[in-house]
């Protein structure tokens, strides 16, 4: 999840019926009531199951709608305008409690992987490979701009690549695939091979590892 405004992290909630801490909540895309969206990322949601509204509401909505149902109170962020959700079990909202740790993280992530998309038009001129590494061993990043970095990969000329690659699992066998051609050609280009034993580069001539001394 990113969040536009991570501010809305900060705020504190306290549910006027019964004192307890809101706990924020990723927002249903959907309100639900009457097709609109709460215009928030965030929902501050009191969870607590003896807040009265939520004891109370059981009952409630059995003889008004005839149905299994009962409310939350609700706060949108910036907010201290007090609105009720209807609820159809004491889990709702339970599996979209936010972890503003969490979603600190996957902005951070987010925020560097839209820097390194962007400075993949330049990279090449400034020889940084730093953005096309970035986003080739970030298995969170869109697939476009990762394979944008792959086929720019071979363009820089730089072993000091290999190393990184090896070490990262992929997720997508592609990626495997496109980059394991990368470093085949690579390695052609600069007359190198990689050591079956040690994996150290050598010389694609050599008989013997200048590293690990085996025979080849
Ligand atoms: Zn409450
Ligand atoms: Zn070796």
């Amino acid at each position: 999840m990113y969040l536009k405004n991570l501010a809305v992290l900060d705020e504190e909630h306290i549910c006027p019926d019964c004192n307890t801490i809101m706990t924020p909540c990723e927002a249903p895309p959907v309100h639900v009531g009457d097709g609109l969206g709460w215009g928030a990322e965030v929902l501050f949601i009191c969870l607590n199951n003896e807040c009265p509204p939520f004891k109370n509401g059981w009952k409630k909505v059995d003889v008004n709608y005839g149905h299994k149902g009962t409310f939350r109170n609700m706060q949108l962020p910036g907010s201290k305008e007090m609105n009720v959700m209807m609820v159809a079990s004491e889990y709702a909202f339970t599996g979209s409690i936010i972890d503003p740790d969490l979603i600190r993280m996957q902005n951070e992530r987010y925020l560097v992987e839209m820097a390194a998309v962007k400075a993949l038009d330049t990279c090449l001129a400034d020889n940084d490979i730093k953005p096309v590494m970035t986003l080739i061993l970030d298995e969170a990043a869109t697939p476009a701009g990762r394979k944008r970095a792959v086929e720019m990969l071979v363009r820089f000329n730089d072993l000091s690549c290999i190393d990184a690659i090896r070490n990262h699992t992929f997720k997508k066998t592609e990626f495997t695939q496109a980059t394991n051609l990368v470093i085949q050609k690579l390695l052609l280009d600069n007359n190198q091979k990689e050591c079956p034993f040690c994996a150290e580069l050598i010389k694609a001539q050599a008989k013997k590892c200048m590293h690990c001394k085996s025979d080849l």
